[in-house]
This record gives C-alpha cells, sequence and structure tokens, in this order.
C-alpha cells in the first residue's frame, strides 16, 4: 500500500501514543539498558518490551517457522528469545519491573481492543509485579 496512512498501527505506536495520551512520559530504546527496552520509565523504575511474535518466537498463532532454512530460523528465533531472557533477568536483578507486550495482542485475529491494552499497561506502570506479558488471545497472557 503506497498511500498515506492516517496513522501508524504498529503495536509500538499504538502502545506510545496511548500511554502518552494517559500521561505517561517515557524515553525510547534506551541502549544503556539490558536488551534495549522499547520504552523507559525512569522514574517508575518500569520498562516495556513490544515483542514481534515471528522473530522473538512466540507460542502463539503468528507464530510459524518458515517452510525453508527451518534450521536457520530456528536457531536464529531461539538465539532472540535467550537474549530477551538474559535481558529481563538482568533488568529485574537490578530492581526494574518489565512488561513483555506481543505484538498478537494489537494485530491478529487474536487480538485484544486497543482500550483494554492500553489499561493493563497502565495499570502495571501504575501498581505492577516486577514481570508482566499482554498477549492476544481470550487469557490475554495471564
Ligand atoms: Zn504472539
Amino acid at each position: 500500500m503506497a498511500g498515506i496512512r492516517g496513522k501508524d498501527t504498529r503495536p509500538e505506536m499504538i502502545l506510545r501514543r496511548g500511554l502518552h495520551a494517559r500521561g505517561f512520559r517515557f524515553r525510547l530504546h534506551v541502549r544503556r539498558l539490558p536488551g534495549t527496552p522499547d520504552l523507559v520509565f525512569p522514574g517508575r523504575r518500569a520498562v516495556i518490551f513490544v515483542h514481534g511474535c515471528f522473530w522473538h518466537g512466540h507460542d502463539c498463532h503468528m507464530f510459524r517457522l518458515p517452510a525453508t532454512r527451518r534450521e536457520f530460523w530456528r536457531a536464529k528465533i531461539e538465539g532472540n528469545a535467550a537474549r530477551d531472557v538474559a535481558a529481563e533477568d538482568a533488568l529485574v536483578a537490578d530492581g526494574w519491573r518489565v512488561l513483555t507486550l506481543w505484538e498478537c495482542a494489537l494485530k491478529g485475529r487474536e487480538r485484544l481492543p486497543v482500550e483494554a491494552v492500553l489499561d493493563r499497561a497502565a495499570g502495571w506502570l501504575v501498581n505492577g509485579p516486577a514481570r508482566e506479558t499482554i498477549a492476544g488471545g481470550a487469557n490475554g497472557g495471564f
């Protein structure tokens, strides 16, 4: 599609716009933190990763290993997932709270209502546990 789009529908952009509209302020892609979190809320000691289900190997309907070069892709994606776990562990060990928002929460046939995702992310920012996940599907990552 070459035309001008009214708004960016990538999950990260939906999240950024929605949280900003709710009064949250954050830094983007902070490289000095493990895993380069997508959104960083220094005052709340909280970070959010927005993960693509394919690249980060989510166990959901949006993940399917390509038909060709399967071992290459399996190794690559398993490497990404292992780095994700290491980054999250390092952040939590350093006192950060970590929310992972999977792409399928906002895209695909099992996506959740945008407002519901924003409500959960905002609630987590205010008073959430050290580790939290939001994903698509009936259980929404719980
Ligand atoms: Zn997913």
